[in-house]
């Protein structure tokens, strides 16, 4: 079995990853003019470029090495028939809890104040508010998403969640479709976004959406940076009727030097780093997944048509 590697950034923690998950296998990394006449069976890639999909026309499957397929299926060159596998949890789902959990509880127990308090010596203790007032909603009930959702339920945060299908998790009140939305918004004290940035997801939360928010509307947005109009997010900042974001995504990353968000108290910004690929575990999950393959079945695959 001959298996093509590629990560621009990462490409010997990937590359041996995959040679000790597939001992038997010839195991390569794609360099651009390389391996010409080298076709591959199965590609492990993270964002390659649009010449890797015009020089490997043999592969039976790509995996994805995290979870946001965005920028590959947006590559011309990805063949419409290619299965395409993004990463299932495989432990992010936990990483995305722990960060969710912190930014709802900075601001449900008022850090946010006390750090402003602390540097201006201030020394002024709030009322503790119940949790029932304080209502999240969540964008995206994905394999992520879900076990997000359930994560703050079990905190005692009543818990809307939105997907594109109807489902049902416990703990959760699931919403769908247009009114769905407008429903969790209007009744958030607290948005989480993780949804996939996909041409129906794009600036989804705009002026007009994030203005339904209740007065005070917090956003964490663990998804992906183009779901947010981040500019209608910073009118609403600056008027107060929003009252704080964490930010783990951008459009555009990293986020520019020049950007007031770097600078504004009233934002938290991570550099992508809620929830990363876990590499070993990763490698679990395409090894079963490959052996599935080779027996004729098939795991889940994207729909590229949706995006996601
Ligand atoms: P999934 O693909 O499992 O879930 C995506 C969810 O979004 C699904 O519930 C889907 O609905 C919903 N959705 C998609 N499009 C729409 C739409 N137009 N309207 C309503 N709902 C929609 O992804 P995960 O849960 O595993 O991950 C979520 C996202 O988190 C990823 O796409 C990725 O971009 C991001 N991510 C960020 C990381 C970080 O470090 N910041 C790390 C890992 C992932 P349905 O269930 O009906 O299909």
């Amino acid at each position: 079995m001959k298996i093509l590697v590629y990560n621009r950034k990462n490409s010997e923690v990937w590359t041996s990853a995959v040679r000790n998950a597939f001992p038997d296998a010839d195991v390569r990394h794609w360099v651009e003019g390389d391996c010409h006449d080298w076709l591959a069976d199965y590609a492990v890639i993270w964002q390659p470029p649009a010449a890797f999909f015009q020089q490997q026309t043999q592969l039976k499957a790509v995996f994805n090495q995290g979870v946001g397929v965005d920028s590959l299926v947006s590559l011309e060159s990805l063949p419409a028939d290619l299965p395409v596998f993004k990463l299932r949890g495989v432990g992010m789902e936990e990483y995305m809890s722990d960060y969710v959990t912190y930014g709802l509880l900075h601001f449900y127990r008022d850090f946010d104040l006390y750090r402003q308090h602390q540097s201006d010596k201030q020394w002024q203790p709030h009322r503790i508010a119940q949790k029932s007032d304080w209502t999240v909603g969540i964008l995206g009930l994905g394999v992520i998403g879900k076990a997000v959702a359930e994560a703050v339920s079990h905190l005692g945060f009543p818990v809307i969640g939105w997907s594109r299908s109807e489902k049902t998790v416990q703990g959760v009140n699931c919403v769908s479709g247009k009114e769905g939305l407008d429903h969790l918004l209007r009744e958030s004290r607290v948005l989480v976004s993780l949804l996939p940035s996909t041409p129906s997801t794009h600036k989804l939360l705009n002026q007009e959406t994030l203005t339904k928010l209740p007065e005070g509307g917090v956003l964490i947005n663990g998804g992906r940076g183009d779901v947010i109009d981040i500019e209608a997010l910073q009118v609403l900042l600056k008027s107060g009727h929003m009252r704080g974001a964490m930010l783990d995504v951008f459009e555009k990353e990293p986020l520019e030097d020049s950007h007031p968000f770097w600078n504004n108290s009233k934002v938290m910004i991570t550099p992508h780093i809620a929830a990363p690929t876990p590499v070993a575990q990763a490698l679990e999950q395409i090894v079963a997944d490959i052996a599935l393959i080779e027996q004729g079945e098939m795991p889940p695959a994207i729909d590229k048509s949706l995006g996601y």
